[in-house]
């Protein structure tokens, strides 16, 4: 165990962590396996995986089917091209499934590896749209602030957390940020997004991107009202509407899609986490047939847009019996119906705690918001680490979960797997009031 702790720290480079930290401490934990909504470390500890880990393992860990989904395809054709005219089985099965279950009028898939690609090639996309018809000055791409879109080299500028444009620069050009509707509400939030795109010039704005609810940023669920007067800016404008998908496709949040919890139709939608449950990685754009009918007509020659692995075989079966596991156990339901019952539980715990602030859940996507004064929503001084504190103690008490702290913010995030049953919403709703309880105390904040 020591032995790889010291490996970890000499070659592995981790994602999104301090390094100065991971060298310092190592890493606290080494998972060695998963089954359904547990995970189990190298020292055999059991925890819930309350993230499906990075929000993506919808359908929980240790499925067997899907692994024979891999094997078999990678015993028949592990990898082929989909470049020019070259195509396979399972990529176009896909593409087809996924033309089923998105919402009227998405019907033609651009495949990836994952968010960040998807949404660099959605950004793509629609400069190419515009391109094509003789529009070229209509490149800028608006998004929300504290929207997360990835770490790619546009979705890092789509992205509206300053923290992610700083590492290696600044904001790419042709990137604007509109207010988020999270403690905003949907007048103002609306009125910021007009005020940029008369601000920036109509007829230089490509589209606007948004995710449905906003995850890495808080798990910030907006107003009923807000994408419908959305799409409808973007009409008056006529400004391509992307839906950033990525975390609340696929089941997320009691909808196959997050826009449809308000009707919502985006011109482009981008995916990737919950279409293989992360079994391997995946990702895509889904186009509308009025812009898949603009690419067929005017868009000459090669489209200098591909990766290796758009459209992999492999990947793609795996994706395929997955969706048909979302089905099957109609999971979707469960996530709407397990979501209510979690908000309950969050609701409950309220009552008995004194520094829980807002609780919300929209399918199985839900945050605690901790705060000095519930009553006036005051913060905690950002040093007290308020939130990270609940999180070691969940850790501690057997749950992976995340925090997330920007602008001074103490919420706990939380998006289960999709086949979480009552007790298990139980079991998680009384570690966490037990955690924040403990922190509670350590604060100094009587408990009523
Ligand atoms: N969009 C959203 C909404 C995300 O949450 C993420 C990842 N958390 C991404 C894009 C980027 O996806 P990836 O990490 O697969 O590149």
């Amino acid at each position: 165990m020591e032995n790889l702790i010291d490996l970890d720290k000499m070659h592995f480079i981790h994602p999104t962590s301090s390094i100065k930290q991971q060298q310092e401490e190592g890493s606290k934990i080494i998972f060695e396996k998963g089954d359904g909504i547990y995970l189990t470390d190298k020292n055999e500890n059991v925890y819930i995986d309350a993230m499906s880990s990075l929000w993506n393992v919808n359908i929980g860990h240790g499925r067997k089917k899907l692994a024979e989904a891999a094997a078999e395809q990678m015993e028949k054709l592990a990898f082929s091209s989909a470049f020019s005219t070259f195509s396979h089985e399972p990529a176009i099965k896909l593409a087809k499934k996924i033309a089923t279950i998105t919402p009227t009028g998405l019907n033609a898939v651009f495949f990836t590896s994952g968010g960040s690609e998807s949404n660099d090639s959605a950004v793509k996309l629609v400069r190419h749209y515009w391109k094509i018809q003789g529009q070229p000055n209509r490149r800028k791409i608006i998004s929300l602030k504290r929207g997360y879109h990835g770490v790619a080299a546009a979705s890092t500028s789509v992205t509206g957390i300053p923290e992610f444009w700083g590492m290696a620069g600044h904001l790419m050009t042709d990137f604007v940020h509109a207010d988020t509707p999270y403690g905003k509400g949907t007048e103002k939030a609306i009125t910021s997004l007009r005020h940029v795109i008369e601000e920036e010039g109509p007829e230089t704005i490509a589209a606007f991107m948004a995710e449905p609810v906003q995850g890495a940023g808080g798990v910030l669920i907006p107003p009923d009202d807000y994408f419908k007067e959305v799409r409808e800016l973007c009409n008056e404008y006529g400004i391509l509407l992307v839906a950033d998908e990525v975390i609340t496709g696929f089941g997320r949040t009691g909808r196959m899609f997050g826009m449809e919890n308000w009707g919502v139709i985006p011109d482009m939608m981008t995916f990737a986490k919950g279409v293989t449950s992360g079994y391997i990685p995946l990702g895509g754009v889904v186009v509308s047939d009025a812009i898949h009918d603009v690419l067929k007509e005017k868009s000459e020659g090669t489209l200098f847009h591909g990766f290796t692995y758009s459209g992999h075989p492999t990947a793609a079966a795996v994706a395929l019996k997955n969706i048909e596991i979302i089905e099957q156990e109609k999971l979707v339901e469960n996530s709407r119906k397990m979501g209510e019952q979690l908000v309950k539980g969050f609701q409950k715990m309220k009552q008995q705690l004194d520094i829980v602030g807002d609780v919300r859940t929209i399918g199985l996507l839900g945050a605690v918001e901790l705060v000095q004064d519930p009553k006036t929503n005051k913060r905690f001084s950002s040093d007290m680490k308020v939130a990270p504190k609940v999180i070691d103690a969940l850790h501690e008490r057997g749950v992976i979960c995340r925090a997330v702290t920007y602008e001074s913010t103490d919420i706990i995030c939380f998006a289960p797997p999709l086949i979480m049953e009552q007790s298990q919403i139980d079991t998680l709703v009384d570690k966490l009031h037990d955690a924040i309880l403990f922190v509670q105390k350590q604060l100094g904040v009587e408990h009523r």
